[in-house]
């Protein structure tokens, strides 16, 4: 259950209330807001006085459920405002990793040619075999925060596991939290107490209420600054190297209040099919794209088979620029 309390109500008042009932507190847009376990379905009588008006949830989708909030969340990724009533389609571009000053200021200058304005790019990386390549780690989020002061670059980078936390979201304007680290609530609750906003990737194996539920360890702890990212799920097909859940999608503009990206770069694993894959998403109207390009992809140190070069990058930007503008969207 989520209780709106009075305007009239202190925040030591509502912080004593919300310990007597064992609550979560936060403020929703400028109201002080407790939130309960969704098995909590009739208002407790010693805040009846106190409540403006509660919302009884079916589960634990709750501060990111559009029977609490009807609206999709507008979050901001730097300058560029995304949800709302924005119809912003955000580009996230950049490689895989940060493997050289060369390498992420080529990929900078190509965002900044095409009027985009968000660079991602991994430091500490989730490889699946401690023999890869695993991120220039710091030095890459310098070289990071360089771009951000040389093109003016909004920045986002993955935090792996619970090491160099505190680090990457100093360094890093917008979280993102890998399909592999989705689980790890050291991580979502060092994002819940920040307040830049934390992008989620959808684990490969993860349901829809499972992903939202990360989201909501994020909004609980007081940061509804959240993006959810579908990257792909794991299915019996091994043609391509994960498939890319449209359906999912459509289920959580249905349902779900957080604006969502997508990312057909790691859900095609291949290069040749990213750019339809990608006029699909633009198609069905969201919020962001994730989409990987490096100077020379087949000497990249991750991720090699699927990032686009510079050409084919701008390529599909100058493509899905028209695409967009049909569904009443606009590639920020
Ligand atoms: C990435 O974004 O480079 C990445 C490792 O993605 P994912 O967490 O979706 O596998
Ligand atoms: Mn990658």
């Amino acid at each position: 259950m989520i209780i709106t309390l009075k305007s009239s109500v202190s925040n030591e008042l509502a912080q004593s209330l919300a310990a007597s009932i064992q609550a979560f507190l936060i403020i929703d847009e400028g109201k002080n807001v407790l939130i309960t376990s969704s098995s909590v379905k009739e208002l407790p009588e010693s805040l009846a006085e106190f409540s403006e008006k509660y919302c009884v949830l079916a589960n634990d989708m709750q501060l990111s459920s559009r029977h609490y909030k009807s609206t999709t969340r507008q979050v901001a990724i730097g300058n560029v405002v995304i949800g709302g009533e924005t119809r912003n389609t955000v580009v996230i571009g950049g490689p895989c990793s940060v493997e050289s000053e060369e390498q992420i200021r080529a990929a900078s200058e190509v965002l900044k040619e095409l009027g985009l304005k968000t660079l991602r790019g991994g430091c500490f990386k989730p490889r699946t075999s401690p023999y890869s390549f695993q991120g220039l780690g710091i030095e890459g989020l310098r070289l990071l925060r360089k771009m951000k002061v040389e093109f003016g670059h909004t920045i986002i980078t993955e935090a792996r596991d619970a090491s160099h936390i505190d680090e990457i979201i100093e360094y890093t304007d917008v979280i993102q939290v890998g399909a592999k680290a989705m689980y790890d609530q050291g991580i979502l609750r060092a994002c819940s107490k920040t307040n830049k906003t934390v992008l989620i990737k959808r684990g490969f194996g993860t349901t829809l209420q499972e992903f939202v539920q990360a989201a909501e360890f994020v909004m609980s702890g007081g940061n509804l600054n959240v993006v959810l990212c579908e990257r792909g799920i794991r299915t019996f097909e091994t043609g391509t190297r994960f498939t890319l859940d449209l359906c999912g999608v459509a289920w959580l503009k249905e349902h779900c209040n957080l604006p969502v990206v997508l990312d057909p770069s790691h859900a095609m694993g291949y290069a040749y099919g990213v750019p339809s894959l990608t006029k699909a998403c633009v198609a069905m109207g969201v919020d962001g794209l994730l989409i990987e390009t490096h100077p020379n992809p087949k000497k990249a140190l991750s991720d090699a088979s699927q990032q686009l070069n510079f050409e084919e990058f701008k390529n599909l930007i100058n493509e899905i620029k028209p695409l967009a503008n049909c569904v009443g969207y606009s590639i920020v």
